[in-house]
């Protein structure tokens, strides 16, 4: 469904999708994201499903994510030369989450499994303090929204990022908590780059 919700703006500013239960997916054109240099079509369903930090600034209502997407979409395709914003969705401290290559381009967040998995991006810094509970709570209803809609395998597997590269992303204190998650697996995914190694 999409809705205005701030109508002060003379812009179409706010399109979204409603998830139900107050968490919206905030369309590309709601954040005015830049369009991408160039994409690659996802092939669904997706076997993983990475979750990631941002390691950036938190944001608490609509228009202050907006400057932070721009700004990390900015550095993505400016300062590292991407296509466009890495992740495929990023998630607020308002509880809504923000498409950014979405389910249907192949995404730059996780490397070896960016053909077969979609990201979710935590907007903010995890190391010492866990995002809230409106955020995580809104990651969840966007896993089930993907499976329900087949973009995601009803068998996927859920991982950390720094469970398949050299990072502490997405921080000390978001990583136990998805460790709790439904399909959070300790064992590694198979990878047929990683096998040459
Ligand atoms: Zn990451």
């Amino acid at each position: 469904m999409l809705g205005g919700a701030c109508q002060n703006d003379h812009k179409t500013f706010e399109e979204y999708y409603d998830l139900g239960g107050g968490v919206k997916i905030y369309s590309r054109k709601s954040w005015e994201a830049r369009a991408p240099k160039q994409f690659q079509s996802f092939q669904k369903p997706a076997s993983f499903f990475f979750i990631h930090h941002t390691d950036g600034s938190l944001c608490y209502e609509f228009h202050s994510c907006v400057t932070t997407l721009k700004e990390i979409q900015h550095f993505h395709m400016d300062t590292r030369g991407w296509d466009d914003i890495g992740y495929s969705f990023l998630v607020g401290q308002d509880g809504n989450i923000y498409e950014g290559r979405g389910w249907d381009h192949v995404g730059a967040h996780t490397l070896h499994y960016n053909t077969s998995g979609y990201a979710a991006s935590f907007m903010g810094n995890f190391m010492t303090h866990p995002p809230n509970d409106a955020s995580l709570t809104a990651v969840k209803k966007l896993i089930d929204y993907g499976i329900s809609q087949g973009y995601i395998a009803a068998t996927y597997k859920l991982y950390g990022h720094r469970d398949v590269g050299n990072t502490a992303c997405p921080g000390d204190a978001l990583y136990p908590i998805i460790q709790t998650w439904p399909h959070y697996t300790h064992t590694k995914p198979e990878n047929s780059l990683l096998k040459l190694t």
